[in-house]
């Protein structure tokens, strides 16, 4: 159910449809405007949002948009790089309320997680999911899933709690976070 993307070189006279070979869609409601995971196999921390919006959709990636920008300067400014790290979201598409497509969502974000010895959970739906616990008690924090016994899981407020004045308690338990998965690295 993987997309392919051919990237043509320009000017060739492909037609767009010759671009997508198989095309993913949400086994449940159908929609193909999903998102999937962003950054390379090598890398060793998955963060998990919780839904991808417009910018993703139109990307095809988990972040995108202000999200990527946010994660970019803020990992930068901890002497890292957006590289050393991949991403997900828990809905593949944007949310339509439907719970059976946020289930099937969050069933492919734990064979995704599975791959990785770290995984960082982002804000309030995948904290929720993961751990049942609410972030803002675990923010900065390493806690346990029963879900994936064996990884090493991490709390962190969502990117975007730095609009509402968050940035403190985000910056904070990123410091915090990546501390602890560069000792891993
Ligand atoms: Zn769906």
């Amino acid at each position: 159910m993987r997309k392919s993307v051919i990237i043509g070189e320009k000017g060739n006279n492909m037609a767009w449809d010759d671009f997508f070979e198989d095309e993913i869609k949400c086994s449940e409601c159908g929609t193909s405007d999903m998102v999937e995971s962003y950054g390379s196999g090598d890398t060793f921390a998955l963060f998990i949002l919780d839904y991808p919006e417009k910018d993703e959709i139109r990307s095809g990636k988990a972040i995108a948009g202000s999200v990527e920008g946010i994660l970019k300067s803020e990992i930068s400014k901890l002497r890292g790089s957006i590289r050393d790290y991949s991403f997900t979201t828990i809905w593949k598409h944007i949310p339509n309320g439907n719970e059976k497509c946020r289930d099937i969502g969050f069933a492919k974000t734990i064979e995704e997680a599975n791959k990785f010895p770290i995984i960082i959970l982002m804000g309030k739906l995948a904290t929720e999911l993961f751990i049942n616990q609410k972030y803002k008690e675990f923010s900065g924090l390493q806690v346990t899933s029963l879900y994936l016994p064996d990884t090493k899981i991490f709390v962190c407020p969502h990117p975007k709690t730095l609009f509402g004045g968050g940035v403190g308690e985000f910056r904070l338990a990123l410091g915090k976070i990546m501390n602890e998965v560069k000792e891993c690295f």
